[in-house]
């Protein structure tokens, strides 16, 4: 559910500046690679992945990545990938930019409140998602801390409170036909995510990010029992190798129908649509 393009263009151009501290924070520094081989690692793998846009430009001033170029990637690996469009949604034209994602099937928008600089609750934020859920599109949104900045004199002047889990209450409540997908749990506001998944149906919580078994016993708890039909497998790549996050995950013990809902089934049918 959650894989950014490991190539120079997002590693080196949107990223840049903020490599530093997701290595401190993460353990691992991702290097740049080719389209050939994320292609080639996620097919030996068996695997198939949402990537994700960028569009941090307004607030860090870095060249966000390109949607047209996002959806000729995935167009290029035969179905392996499905893209979600980024878009800062404080651009001037963001709604229409939003409004070119379906043409380019792009399946959803991808979104970073801490990156992006914008609180999700805002009253002109409305228009946008309400944009959004007219398209059929999904909304997925970093949620919790993050690791870009972290470690630095003032997280390297980003909010992570902006991420809040809660503050997409009002828009999932708004809009109960369009999901919404709460990005590596939320912590440490992870109660926040999964009081709002309990509560919605609409809400969907994505566990990249994380070496699985630092998963808070709650989130666990709930994704084998009663939210097992709202999680999904995520890894973060090229943050987490995929193939090591496999194992992480089959390490988790989760009962057989549960594990393939989360690895596969719940993400097919959230991307097939209604
Ligand atoms: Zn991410």
């Amino acid at each position: 559910m959650h894989v950014h393009v490991p190539t120079s263009e997002w590693l080196c151009g949107c990223m840049g500046p903020y490599v530093d501290s997701v290595e401190r924070y993460f353990g691992r520094r991702p290097e740049p690679t080719t389209i050939e081989d994320l292609i080639s690692t996620y097919a030996e793998l068996d695997l198939g992945g949402v990537l994700l846009g960028w569009d941090a430009e307004r607030t860090t001033g870095r060249a966000p990545l390109d949607n047209e170029w996002l959806a000729g990637i995935c167009a290029r690996s035969q179905g392996r990938f499905v893209g979600f469009g980024s878009i800062d949604p404080l651009r001037p034209d963001a709604i229409e930019r939003l409004q070119r994602l379906p043409a380019l099937q792009l399946r959803g928008v991808k979104l970073h409140p801490t990156l992006q600089g914008f609180d999700p609750a805002a009253d002109d934020l409305m228009p946008f998602f309400d944009a959004a859920a007219e398209l059929g599109l999904i909304v997925l949104t970093h949620s919790g801390t993050s690791g870009v900045g972290s470690g630095e004199p003032g997280g390297q002047g980003l909010r992570i409170d902006l991420a809040r889990p809660l503050l997409l209450d009002r828009i999932a409540a708004r809009h109960p036909r369009m999901p919404i997908v709460l990005a590596h749990v939320g912590w440490p506001w992870h109660l926040e995510t999964l009081a709002m998944a309990l509560h919605k149906s609409n809400v969907y919580v994505d566990i990249s990010g994380w070496k699985y078994r630092y998963l808070p016993d709650d989130v666990r708890r709930e994704m084998s029992r009663r939210l097992s039909g709202q999680f999904l497998f995520g890894t973060d790549y090229p943050m987490f190798d995929p193939a090591e996050q496999l194992v992480e995950f089959d390490r988790l013990g989760l009962p057989e129908p549960v594990a393939r809902r989360v690895l596969h089934d719940n993400a097919d049918e959230l991307l097939a649509g209604p």
